[in-house]
């Protein structure tokens, strides 16, 4: 549908209660324009939006299709859209009597703050700006707004849409910046507002000096050349460094692309009954539902983001320590303080949800500018999501919607040791913007957070502000902390995003780049690679490496009723995978409603391993019946015990214990003093078993002799494990507890494997009951699968199968036959190349090894109606893969105990997208 360019609309117009579009048309408006005519034309809100028109995201399409031109009715449609501002505010853009100034704003379908660009005030020159001067009685905000023109259009115009590259990496706007704060300082002046009329002056003939030295051409005077100019710098922008990279990382397609709003300019720089400002409905940070917000006296726009000043609090309940001295909104204008509520609350009312909102007050008329669904982080998602179906505002199901399940990682989020930070003295203390606790080695500059990062030091940002071209380095690092900016800085907006812990406005430290460290007030300095801890949630800096402790969710009130609704709406089993009591009880706390994995193999690493390992060892190393049987059943006592521990814990849930899966060469000894004991216990030659430990070694180990290999070739392995199981279910239940465990078997390509060890299984069970005296106990006989073979004989396997659980890692490895272990050398190229979406060892690769668990479950349910399908591994916890397997019908998903909550979240938002799976 390329040719039909004629017959489309491309400009929509906005303003004075009516509007062509609506906050349903974001693909073709962008946020930014939807939400501009939603608030301008909806006839419930009919809010006071300066009035201006949307181009179309089908006109950046058209332009990256079309080498950078415009469809050839464009200037038309923009000048009869101009026409109608124009009369709407009574003025004329390029008029030298009474001249409408615009703004130019980009807006994709999803918001990126502060990635594309925005000029302000444009339409002024030399000519026109006497007329502004007339209308206004205000020379001061007039020049104000010129030196503003020149430095956003120099930059978004003249240099990065025309893809200058800065020399020595200082841009534009840093040479302009500098030149300004060398009047200021030459003058003593703190604030911008401080210069007087003459400096203005010269600022803007200097400005355009140093803009055509550095960029070659001059500033344009003409208005239209200005507004053209501006409009393709917003195209081009879509496709800048930053927007790129900021994509990259969010995972928004290249192929979007952006609208471009142009609007009729107020002025919140018109003295001090004018004023500009940020404000969420309800608290970003906690999730509080109360109003909050920042805002700047006689200033425009980008001042309250850009942090260059510090914003006051809108009210009361804003203030904060770097604040509280300040006046509020609703003492120095109580009416607009009002109207401003008023608007607030209508338009939560309205979208339902969370705003964040920009407004502009001119003279003491309150305009709004911007207002889009507000970032939060996972606390503040969780909190407004059960507080807002509380209030009656939405229903059970889009509560559940509300939270993406990986916030939930910010409500597990370490902080640091309480008992610690008592004892500890902070250097420094700044605002709150993103709860938690961090640490790391300080770091000034993104590149080098970059640089660090990458030979794996963990560090934290440490800037004055931070600014879009700082993202790859934020997003490196553990933490940032700005000596500048208040909580809508783009520093504490960018971390609330990601649910990082940030701290920002922490003017008790002055950096200094040259020497690449800071100082404290108290003189403490901080230099480069230094150990510093934070505390997000109280904004205090400490000199020393802190320890960090795990938080407790179930005290958390807002969490709980989340998981309640949760767990009414989901259907899919969620559990965990845990080999220790420990694990198992926090699992059971997390939710979990079983052990979907159960590694027999842990008791052979880590703590107290040494003798069921020794054991082990003896028992491979051993080259007799009686040898041994010996160690097996030595062995024997310690995995009893191992099993019947956790199982106990789990009081009667499913617990999948999966007999011994690795190559037994990972657990053959190789130092000397090793061999040493056990060539006395054994009492074989050193030498000879040395020899064996040769013979056992293999080539491509993780292929090898392992899994249900291992069973076939030595049956008395397997039966010591079973024998293990059943005698640990069977003393349980004695004990007038409950036990359910499920034997599986790993490793398995061929249903003659499973029916080998089957026998196996059913002797022993026998023996089992009797020498117990029992008549059953209760247990499930299945395996894993994990070989491509399995999963396409999946009819087959099932008939010696209660139930399967896919092992995806394994899958992911031999259906793509990539190495797990090996995947850094490769990968990520694969996926910076974008030959894969995405790592497939993170996310289930839904096309190819999902179509090998779907045919799989298919196949063994045709089998056995009531067979039993989850999976186990690292997959089991990401919500994509989650709701995968919601879709083609499995029972349970097993992941880490940690990522339990994150299943269930991701399990009933499954439920409510896709409904009741019929198996
Ligand atoms: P972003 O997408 O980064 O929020 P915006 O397009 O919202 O960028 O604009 C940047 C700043 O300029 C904001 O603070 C906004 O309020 C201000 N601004 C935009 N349009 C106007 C206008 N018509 N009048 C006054 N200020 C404006
Ligand atoms: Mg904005
Ligand atoms: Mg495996």
């Amino acid at each position: 549908m390329k040719n039909n360019s004629s017959t489309k609309k491309y400009v929509y117009f906005f303003g004075a209660g009516k509007a062509d579009g609506n906050e349903s048309m974001k693909n073709l408006l962008g946020g930014k324009g939807a939400n501009l005519a939603e608030m301008a034309g909806h006839p419930k809100l009919q809010l006071p939006v300066p009035p201006g028109f949307t181009i179309s995201t089908d006109v950046c399409t058209y332009y990256y299709e079309h080498q950078q031109s415009y469809p050839e009715k464009l200037p038309l449609l923009v000048t009869n859209a101009l026409k109608s501002v124009e009369k709407m505010m009574g003025k004329k853009f390029g008029d030298t009597h009474n001249p409408l100034l615009l703004s130019v704003r980009s807006g994709a379908r999803r918001s990126m703050p502060g990635m594309m660009d925005t000029v302000l005030d444009i339409g002024l020159n030399d000519d026109t700006i006497q007329g502004l001067i007339r209308q206004s009685g205000n020379e001061h905000f007039a020049y104000d707004a010129y030196r503003r023109l020149v430095m956003m259009y120099a930059d978004v115009v003249m240099e990065k849409a025309a893809g200058i590259e800065p020399k020595n990496g200082k841009g534009i706007r840093k040479l302009l910046d500098e030149k300004l704060a060398s009047v200021k300082q030459a003058q003593g002046y703190s604030s911008d507002t401080e210069l007087t009329v003459p400096e203005l002056k010269t600022l803007v003939k200097e400005f355009k000096a140093i803009v055509k030295k550095v960029l070659g051409t001059p500033f344009p005077d003409d208005p239209y050349q200005q507004l053209w100019g501006s409009i393709g710098g917003v195209f081009g922008s879509w496709n800048g460094k930053r927007a790129i990279d900021y994509r990259r990382i969010e995972k928004i397609p290249n192929e979007w692309g952006t609208a471009v709003n142009v609007q009729a300019m107020v002025f919140g720089n018109l003295g001090n009954d004018s004023a500009t400002g940020v404000a969420f409905t309800r608290n970003p940070g906690t999730g509080e539902n109360k109003f909050y917000g920042e805002y700047l006296v006689n200033a425009q726009g980008e001042d309250v983001v850009a942090g260059t000043r510090t914003p006051a609090p809108i009210n009361a309940y804003s203030k904060n320590s770097q604040s509280d001295q300040l006046e509020t909104l609703e003492k120095l204008m109580p009416k607009i303080y009002k109207e401003l509520n008023t608007i607030q609350h209508k338009l939560e009312t309205h979208y339902k949800d969370m705003q964040d909102i920009e407004f502009t007050i001119e003279k003491g008329k309150l305009y709004m500018l911007q207002c889009r669904v507000g970032k939060r982080n996972g606390v503040a998602a969780v909190r407004m999501a059960t507080d807002m179906f509380s209030e009656g505002l939405i229903d059970a199901t889009t509560a559940i919607l509300r939270v993406a399940p990986n916030q939930l990682v910010e409500l597990l989020l370490p902080m640091l040791d309480p008992a610690v930070e008592m004892a500890t003295k902070p250097i420094a203390k700044g605002l709150p913007a993103g709860p938690g606790g961090a640490k790391g080695r300080v770091v000034f500059s993104s590149a080098e957070a970059v640089e660090w990062a990458a030979k794996g030091e963990k560090v934290i940002l440490v800037r004055e502000e931070t600014s879009p071209d700082d993202i790859d380095g934020m997003h490196k690092s553990q933490a940032i902390l700005t000596s500048k900016g208040g909580m809508t800085s783009h520093a504490a907006l960018v971390a609330r995003g990601w649910g990082k812990c940030c701290i920002v406005g922490c003017s008790d430290i002055e950096i200094n780049q040259e020497t690449k460290s800071f100082t404290t007030k108290d003189n403490a300095i901080v230099k480069e690679g230094d150990l510093i801890s934070l505390n997000g949630t109280k904004g205090l800096v400490y000199q020393i490496d802190m320890p960090l402790v795990a938080t407790d969710l179930n005290k958390n009130k807002s969490y709980k009723k989340l998981m309640h609704l949760v767990d009414q709406i989901k259907l899919m089993g969620v559990r965990a995978n845990a080999e220790t009591p420990k694990d198992a009880a926090q699992a059971l706390s997390f939710g979990a409603e079983g052990i979907g994995l159960f590694r027999t193999e842990h008791m052979f690493y880590g703590e107290a391993s040494e003798q069921p390992l020794f054991l082990l060892r003896k028992m491979i190393m051993s080259k007799t019946a009686t040898e041994r049987t010996n160690a097996l059943n030595e062995l024997f006592v310690y995995v009893k015990k191992d099993i019947k521990d956790t199982m106990e814990v789990m009081k009667g849930l499913p617990v999948t214990i999966r007999l011994l899966d690795p190559p037994l060469n990972e657990f053959v000894p190789h130092d000397t003093e090793k061999l040493r004991r056990l060539s006395k216990e054994l009492n074989i030659p050193l030498a000879l078993l040395q020899r064996r430990v040769l013979a056992l070694e293999e080539n491509n180990p993780m292929l090898g002799h392992r899994g249900v290999r291992v069973g076939i070739s030595h049956p008395d392995i397997t039966e010591m494990q079973v024998r293990a199981i059943f005698e640990a279910s069977a003393e349980i239940i004695k004990s007038g507890k409950k036990a359910f465990p499920e034997i599986m078997v790993p490793v398995t390509c061929s249903v003659n494997e499973l029916i080998h060890q089957k026998e196996i299984v059913d002797r022993v069970y026998g023996e089992v009951c009797a020498k117990m005296k029992m008549k059953n106990i209760p247990y499930l006989y299945g395996t894993m699968i994990e070989i491509p073979r399995a999963a396409l004989l999946a009819d087959k396997m099932a008939q010696s199968a209660d139930f399967f659980s896919f092992g995806t890692n394994d899958l992911t490895q031999m259906s793509f036959g990539f190495s797990r272990d090996d995947i850094g050398g490769f990968l990520p190229n694969y996926l910076s190349q974008k030959i894969l979406a995405e790592d497939p060892f993170q996310t289930i690769d839904q096309e190819a090894v999902g179509e090998l668990i779907q045919l799989g479950t298919d196949r063994g349910r045709k089998t056995k109606k009531q067979l039993k399908v989850g999976i186990c591994g690292e997959h089991g916890g990401d919500p994509a893969s989650v709701k995968f397997c919601h879709r083609i019908g499995m029972n349970y998903v097993s992941c880490s105990p940690f990522r339990v909550p994150i299943a269930r979240l991701a399990a009933a938002q499954a439920a409510v997208e896709f409904g009741k799976i019929n198996k």
